[in-house]
């Protein structure tokens, strides 16, 4: 097991945009690695490398059970669809709104040799390619909701338990090893 401890929200890593990754060597495998054993760990249903605290466009998903991984991504979008329905995030622990997303995304990029990658995702697999992409822009689904939806979730954060606006905010992570518990409503945790 490869599990690292993943970045709550507060953490300035979550806000600051990821870099490409140039070089496909054995680092960026650990990577991706690290990134698949620490979303499984938390039932998550994606997990991007701001989460770990590295500043690489790396993302890991698991959706409906196809797991993989993308370097490099960037989305497409083949309509104008939308879709509505709770998400949340493995950095902001029990945090569940809904959140409106494309219905439907094809995003593109590598795997971990360098080999290129294309991605045809809807409904759930749209939604958690949307939100891993976006935590490699340093956007949180937070970012994504309309004001009302916002302040719910601003509510919600401030009761959590791991909320401590006080705390010097690098050294906050999610306690580990954590029991697996059921996936959260619709299973994205990402
Ligand atoms: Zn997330």
């Amino acid at each position: 097991m490869t599990v690292q401890p993943i970045r709550l929200f507060g953490d300035p890593v979550l806000r600051t945009p990821a870099e490409p990754v140039v070089d496909f060597d054995r680092e960026l495998r650990r990577l991706v690695a690290d990134l698949t054993d620490s979303m499984r760990e938390q039932n998550g249903t994606g997990l991007a490398a701001p989460q770990l605290g590295i500043g690489l466009r790396v993302f890991a998903f698991d959706v409906d059970d196809v797991v993989g991984h993308l370097v490099n991504p960037s989305l497409d979008f083949p309509d104008e669809e939308e879709q509505d329905g709770p998400e949340g995030c493995l950095s902001i622990p029990g945090v569940y709104v809904d959140t409106k997303r494309r219905r439907n995304a094809v995003a593109t990029g590598f795997n971990e040799h360098g080999d290129p990658v294309r991605l045809v995702g809807t409904g759930l697999m749209a939604r958690c390619v949307q939100h891993e992409t976006d935590h490699l822009d340093g956007v949180l689904f937070l970012d994504r909701l309309d004001p009302e939806r916002r302040k719910e979730a601003m509510r919600q954060i401030r009761a959590a338990d791991w909320y401590d606006p006080a705390a010097p905010p690098t050294v906050k992570v999610s306690p580990h090893p954590g029991p697996p518990g059921p996936p959260g409503p619709l299973g994205l945790g990402g």
